[in-house]
């Protein structure tokens, strides 16, 4: 059978998220066909996952461009601007219809997991002949497996189902594979569906993060409505301040209140905080019923031994490399994302308020026409956002059809407040007192309280470590 020109393949796109759709709507536009593989038995399955959290950048920064006109082709309103959508608004109001359009709906096969990445008959370690070859990409449908040729891979696969684990150092602490039945999740559904795993309990939410901050306001509201629920919370560094905020004197209001509610939280004994904490075993009890015994170091390299109905780990995502193991990527050792973008995203310098939009160039792999993007792209890094995704694909749909001019320029414009912590006065003030008190949908935590983990370090001669700032969006700096 004659061999398809490399050019009538399709752009396979994995993972049919907002960043993966938006990709498929910017290839459509310049003329190229896509075809959206998704692992979920509907789009959008990772952010169903956590659809009770509501987002923290209201709907003008969550819906792509070029999605937007396939939508409105369709007589599609968009919900208020303004408005922060939850997570199940985003996939509902958002991702479902724009999977549903007509030129989208026949171009996604659901259902289908992407197992590996190659070039067509070339192993990584072959160079002569390499250039120009088409992709393989091996996917699994309904225990089938088949291998789809593509012109051009855009990895927008996620980091959702691959948690960092809850041991110090990267790597699971002992016995962590044996007590997954205790392991709740990073971002459990404390005050709906999951509520009745935490009423009357003992859990440790273990992160310094948004979403371990979510959970533990939501812990607060079920320890207030229901006898005998106790919540510690484990951190490794010495300070909780960065997620704390700068309380009244903080210049964003929600975040100051969010952050003072967390404190007076923990001052008042609701929250019990170990801080420098490392988990070093998990045992789970020897009939498989009851609690999950924690031994690990607190302060000092005191010992620490908890027992607990359920752990949060709230420890952030690292990215699948492995189904990229026969693609030649160029990464960075440290944060996993590809090199040229990495020090821009360095969570030991950076907050999501002081990362720049950047597209094709940044993200080019040494094989060609294959590019992580979306939350993927950033490896290790915290601070991804939906507007720098849609750049992200904008740019390479652009590079892909081969206009570089537009694959160069930057279109996206940030507000100087900055998307994630949306420095929007009443209404996050609002949307923050919902997720503190009750409703759903629980807390958007507001982030780019500080520039990345250094906002950890106590600063030098003080007892408390630096006074948050607000950051501007917009800029690569990082002292902001
Ligand atoms: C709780 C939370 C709140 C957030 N709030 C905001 C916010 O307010 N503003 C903002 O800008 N960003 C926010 N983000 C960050 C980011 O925008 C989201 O994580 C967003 O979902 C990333 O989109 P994505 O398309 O890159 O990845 P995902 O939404 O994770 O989509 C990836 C898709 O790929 C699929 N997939 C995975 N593996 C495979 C495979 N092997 N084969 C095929 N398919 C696969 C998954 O099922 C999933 O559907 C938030 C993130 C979280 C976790």
């Amino acid at each position: 059978m004659a061999r398809m020109a490399t050019t009538e393949l399709p752009v396979v796109v994995i993972g049919a998220g907002p960043v993966g759709l938006a990709a498929a709507a910017h290839l459509l536009e310049r003329g190229l066909e896509p075809l959206v593989l998704e692992a979920g038995d509907q789009v959008g399955a990772a952010i169903r996952q956590w659809g009770h959290v509501r987002l923290f950048s209201p709907w003008e920064y969550d819906v792509d461009a070029a999605a937007l006109r396939l939508l409105e082709a369709q007589g599609w309103e968009s919900p208020d601007r303004d408005a922060l959508p939850t997570g199940a608004e985003l996939v509902e109001s958002y991702l479902a219809p724009l999977a549903a359009t007509p030129e989208l709906a026949g171009r996604i096969r659901t259902g289908t997991r992407v197992l590996a990445v190659t070039r067509e008959g070339v192993d990584k370690t072959r160079t002569v002949g390499r250039a120009g070859r088409p992709y393989v990409v091996r996917a699994v449908a309904d225990g089938q497996v088949t291998d789809i040729p593509a012109r051009a891979v855009l990895d927008a696969s996620g980091t959702w189902g691959r948690s960092n684990p809850l041991g110090a150092a990267g790597l699971p602490a002992i016995g962590e594979d044996r007590v997954s039945a205790w392991l709740a999740g990073p971002l459990p559904d404390v005050l709906g569906a999951d509520r009745e795993r935490f009423a009357g309990k003992h859990t440790l939410v273990v992160g310094m993060g948004h979403s371990a901050a979510n959970t533990l306001l939501a812990l607060v509201q079920v320890r207030e409505e229901e006898s005998g629920t106790e919540i510690t919370w484990a951190i490794r560094g010495r300070s909780p301040a960065r997620l704390y905020g700068g309380g009244d004197a903080d210049g964003l209001p929600a975040r100051g209140l969010l952050g003072s509610t967390l404190r007076a939280a923990v001052s008042g004994g609701a929250i019990r905080l170990i801080r420098e904490f490392t988990i070093g075993s998990l045992t789970a009890p020897a009939d498989g019923d009851g609690r999950v015994a924690v031994a690990g170091t607190g302060r000092d390299g005191a010992a620490v031994s908890l027992q607990v109905d359920a752990v949060v780990a709230a420890t952030g995502f690292r990215p699948d490399l492995e189904m990229l193991r026969e693609v030649r990527l160029d990464l960075d050792p440290a944060v996993e994302a590809p090199a040229r973008l990495a020090p821009l995203i360095d969570p030991n310098s950076h907050s999501c308020g002081t990362v720049p939009p950047h597209g094709a160039a940044l993200l080019a792999h040494p094989d060609e026409n294959f590019f992580v993007v979306g939350t993927k792209s950033y490896g290790r890094a915290p601070t991804f956002l939906l507007a720098t995704g849609y750049e992200q694909v904008r740019s390479i749909a652009a590079a892909l059809a081969g206009d570089t001019a537009a694959a160069e320029r930057v279109e996206l414009a940030l507000p100087a407040t900055g998307v994630c912590s949306t420095a929007l006065g009443d209404r996050e003030a609002t949307e923050s007192a919902e997720g503190a008190g009750q409703g759903s949908g629980r807390v958007g935590f507001a982030t780019g309280s500080q520039h990345g983990w250094s906002g950890e370090e106590p600063a030098a001669g003080s007892c408390c470590g630096t006074a948050p700032r607000p950051v501007a969006a917009s800029s690569p700096s990082c002292d902001g």
